[in-house]
């Protein structure tokens, strides 16, 4: 072995094959169960190296408005009229399908948008196929979700998704819509719409009837025009905030119904009387999984004074040991960021950081040259006014404070205007619980963090949104309820 043979950390390299499976140079959009070529296309590259890995359509007016109008004649003539049994059928299929290509999925999600191989093989695609199992099961037992109603289809769903989760966010929108007996229109981010085509692909080996699903790939503007469309019946976003009150004043009086997962900015609050070392590992998991590309990342860190410097001591080891680089590398903990302009979002609010005077730390890692990567990075002597305090930086960049009374970290953990997630660390259950019930977020977890279950609703409070997404409250909000 030479110098070669070892990746960034000192570990000899474990890439993950590609040649198992292969892309399509080009893709066309996906419309009523045909591949439908756009007048435009698009390039789409792989964040660690800047190489363009495929062209996709370019979804305009025209196209959205052609998956608009397949997603409702398959809705009036086929899905919505079929046997329950029969949608939970198809929903088994895409499941199994799911597993069976796993790996050819997590390489994919993993090439296109930067994520490190091993989140995508044990996280993004288990999860993705957790979610058509579960919705599968419902898909013939509705009225037992909502005894004494009629749960009914809402009827043509209009679906964007994020570049954080790709896979995982197109299987949290389509699984409980088709259950329900909608069909879905459903828009990939524009920097991470392979495994989308390729669910796509997997859509119509499974003989999914034309039209129930539809996918359109292209950027904001295709968004956009899928949300103005008077054919859908409801929106279900997930994205930033500033685009979710875009949406929301864009539907506004046009009797839409919408669900929207935002932005957040979570604190995780831990305690003296916690495990210190799971509560590190729980850190680093909290901010630096998926390069801190997480809506519910815990960005913000709360420790109590009296354990202050030992957390910081063991956090600034941990991230030493962490190894930045190839996401295709099993070894890799933290992959390259999604996009040049999201790279340089969080260099600007880093830069921020620094003039506002918190304290900077990064480790003395390596990373690679080519491509968008950035090192992980502590903030410490953070005030609550500084902007990377408030703001969601969407990277692997941890505020940290120091409270001394569950209250004060109340106090300052629920000065935020988002509220999606939070985390506390205590040995203590009644303590948890205090927590877990003061703290404005719609997911709180206790000593442990970015857990998730289909069977979990997930979803904001405040500015990150409305709604939930699985478990019964995610079911919910794809039916119309006649009482
Ligand atoms: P974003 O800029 O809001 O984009 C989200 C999606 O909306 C993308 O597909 C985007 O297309 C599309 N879009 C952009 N402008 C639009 C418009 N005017 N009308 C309709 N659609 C439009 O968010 P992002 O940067 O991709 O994702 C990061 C954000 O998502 C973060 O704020 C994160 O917290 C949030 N997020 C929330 C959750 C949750 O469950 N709460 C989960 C994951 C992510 P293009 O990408 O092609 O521009
Ligand atoms: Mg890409």
């Amino acid at each position: 072995m030479d110098s070669n043979d070892f990746i960034l950390g000192g570990y000899a390299k474990a890439p993950e094959s590609i040649d198992h499976f292969s892309i399509n140079s080009s893709y066309d959009l996906f419309i009523g169960g045909r591949w439908v070529k756009a007048t435009q296309q698009f390039k789409t590259t792989n964040p660690a190296n800047d190489q363009v890995i495929a062209e996709v359509g370019l979804a305009g007016k025209k196209e959205v408005n052609q998956a608009i109008k397949a997603a409702r004649k398959a809705y009036e003539s086929v899905w919505s009229k079929m046997p329950a049994a029969d949608r939970g059928k198809y929903l088994f299929r895409i499941a199994r399908l799911l597993q069976e290509r796993a790996r050819q999925f997590a390489v994919v999600e993993s090439l296109d948008g930067g994520k490190p191989i091993r989140e995508s093989r044990d996280v993004d695609v288990p999860l993705a196929a957790a979610h058509f199992f579960y919705h599968a099961g419902w898909a013939d037992k509705l009225s037992y979700a909502f005894p004494g109603a009629k749960p009914k289809p809402i009827g043509v769903i209009g679906q964007i998704i994020p570049w954080n989760f790709p896979l995982l966010m197109a299987a949290w929108k389509i699984a409980p819509a088709l259950a329900c007996g909608n069909t879905v229109v459903l828009k990939p981010a524009e920097t991470t719409p392979l495994s989308a085509l390729m669910l796509a692909q997997l859509i119509e080996d499974a003989d999914l009837p034309p039209g129930v699903v539809n996918i359109v790939t292209g950027a904001g503007e295709t968004g956009q025009a899928l949300v103005e469309h008077p054919g859908i019946d409801k929106i279900a976003f997930t994205g930033s905030t500033e685009v979710g009150k875009h949406i929301r004043k864009a539907i506004a009086g046009s009797g839409k119904r919408y669900t929207l997962e935002l932005g957040g900015k979570a604190a995780n609050i831990i305690f003296e009387d916690a495990p210190i070392n799971e509560a590190v590992e729980g850190i680093i998991n909290g901010i630096f999984f998926n390069q801190g590309h997480v809506c519910c990342a815990g960005s913000r860190l709360f420790v109590q004074e009296s354990i202050a410097d030992q957390v910081l001591r063991k956090l600034k080891k941990r991230i030493g040991t962490l190894i930045v680089g190839d996401p295709l590398d099993k070894n890799t903990d933290i992959g390259a960021i999604n996009s040049r302009e999201q790279l340089d979002r969080i260099k600007s609010l880093v830069k921020i950081g620094k003039e506002e005077g918190a304290q900077l730390w990064q480790s003395d890692q390596r990373i690679p040259r080519k491509g968008n990567w950035f090192k992980p990075t502590l903030f410490t002597q953070c005030a609550q006014s500084h902007r990377i305090v408030q703001e969601e930086v969407f990277g692997p960049v941890l505020a940290i404070q120091t409270f001394r009374t569950p209250k004060e970290a109340i106090a300052k953990a629920n000065n935020t205007p988002y509220g999606l997630s939070g985390g506390v660390w205590t040995d203590k259950g009644s303590k948890a619980f205090q927590m877990t019930s003061s703290l404005n977020a719609g997911v709180v977890w206790a000593n442990t963090f970015n857990k998730f279950d289909p069977v979990s609703p997930f979803g904001g409070m405040q500015e990150s949104g409305i709604g939930r997404e699985g478990g019964l409250q995610g079911l919910r909000a794809y039916c119309n309820l006649e009482l």
